[in-house]
């Protein structure tokens, strides 16, 4: 089959035309790449061999560039490589520039910035909020429901799927002990989100409006943020997250465009609180996006979560994160917090599908609380196409590895 006859009802058809970096097998140049079905293509040469002026952005060793180039630049480059690749004309001269993917290497497709994580589903916040404050009167503390929590992570960790990860160590103290142990986790969990990726930047001193939003994040992807829940448990307190979770981000090699998600858009839920105006989004246009997360672990589906319940919107985390006046750069990147829906098959969490460890998950061979080494976790990911398709987001895997 030539390699343009993408089979109808790929979710990785001309449709979608996710971004990545690649280098060929043998080679260690990398450059930015385009994903149609299982084949990728050399976007830098397809350009230079069809004449485009887009030929310097996508000849690349990193998305950077082309995050930077801005909103005007991403359509029409998109609107570009749509018919690159749909029109017959260009088939002979984009032949050589395809590439199977078993044929290639996929990297980290661009250089984080800053790194900030949330907290945005209301399903995840009352679990946890169960599960650890059980006396509590709401499971909900109590500025919630009023601004999107979140806090500042470690960019430089941030790592592409496939990565393997390392079980970390750290102290350790469970409530009923005297005094802190070291060793590695015994409370290796994920969390299932996804990830923001902005382009453009916004200078020191300048919120960037909820209205702003398409103006500044390029895309999204598939994020798990790996988190050592006894290493987190123990220090946390007063300021949150640290090297419980700094340890590893495994982020998906695909970035797919904000613009091949148009038909994914939907509203968020309800809002129960009224909103301070610079998070009022009640004028604009749907903040939520409708995509269907998949968790496995070793093969294994543990879990469903819908990405459309998550109460903030990235618009609205976008807009906190800068209310302040703290400045944007291209490459940042912020993910949307656990995914978890109401029903239990919908947990974005081992801590919450497991309940903190006490209702072991049935695996085909064998019974899982937290992870033990060997373990690949997997998410995937699909949302609603023009015409009834379905746009693919790409997976983002991570094989656990013993620690020391
Ligand atoms: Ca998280």
């Amino acid at each position: 089959m030539p390699p343009f006859d993408v089979p109808e009802g790929d979710p990785f058809g001309p449709h979608n035309l996710p971004y990545g970096v690649f280098s060929r097998v043998g080679s260690s140049e990398r450059t930015v790449g385009v994903r149609l079905g299982d084949h990728v293509l050399d976007a830098g040469a397809a350009a230079r061999a069809l004449g485009s002026p887009y030929a310097d952005l996508l000849a690349q060793p990193t998305l950077n560039p082309l995050l930077a180039a801005g909103r005007t630049a991403w359509s029409d480059v998109r609107r570009a490589l749509t018919a690159w690749v749909t029109v017959p004309a260009h088939r002979e001269t984009l032949a050589p520039h395809l590439h199977p993917l078993s044929e290639v290497t996929l990297h980290l497709p661009f250089d984080v910035a800053d790194y900030v994580d949330f907290y945005a589903s209301e399903n995840h916040a009352r679990n946890v909020g169960q599960i650890f404050r059980p006396d509590a009167a709401d499971s909900l503390t109590p500025n919630w429901k009023h601004l999107p929590i979140g806090y500042h992570g470690r960019s430089g960790t941030v790592v592409v799927s496939g990565t393997e990860v390392v079980r970390p160590s750290g102290q350790r103290k469970p409530p009923a002990d005297a005094a802190p142990t070291f060793g590695p986790s015994l409370r290796l969990d994920i969390e299932a989100e996804v990830g923001f990726v902005v382009g453009t930047p916004s200078p020191m001193g300048t919120p960037v409006p909820l209205s702003a939003f398409r103006d500044h994040v390029f895309g999204l992807c598939l994020l798990n943020d790996w988190s050592a829940r006894d290493i987190q448990a123990w220090e946390y307190v007063p300021l949150g997250p640290f090297l419980g979770k700094s340890f590893a981000t495994s982020v998906s090699a695909w970035i797919t465009p904000l613009d091949a998600l148009e038909d994914a858009r939907v509203a968020p839920p309800t809002r129960t609180h009224p909103l301070l105006p610079y998070l009022d989004d009640s004028s604009e246009d749907p903040g939520g996006y409708d995509l269907r997360i998949s968790v496995a672990i070793n093969g294994h589906v543990v879990s469903e979560p819908p990405f459309s319940t998550m109460y903030w919107t990235a618009a609205q985390q976008l807009a906190h994160m800068t209310v302040n006046g703290a400045s944007l750069r291209t490459g940042d990147l912020y993910g949307s917090g656990t995914v978890s829906g109401p029903a239990e098959t919908e947990r974005g969490s081992l801590l919450e599908l497991t309940w903190n460890g006490r209702d072991a998950l049935a695996l085909p061979d064998a019974k899982r609380t937290f992870l033990e080494d060997g373990d690949e976790v997997t998410l995937t990911a699909w949302a609603p196409g023009p015409g009834g398709t379905r746009v693919g987001l790409g997976e983002v895997t991570g094989r656990i590895t013993p620690g020391t």
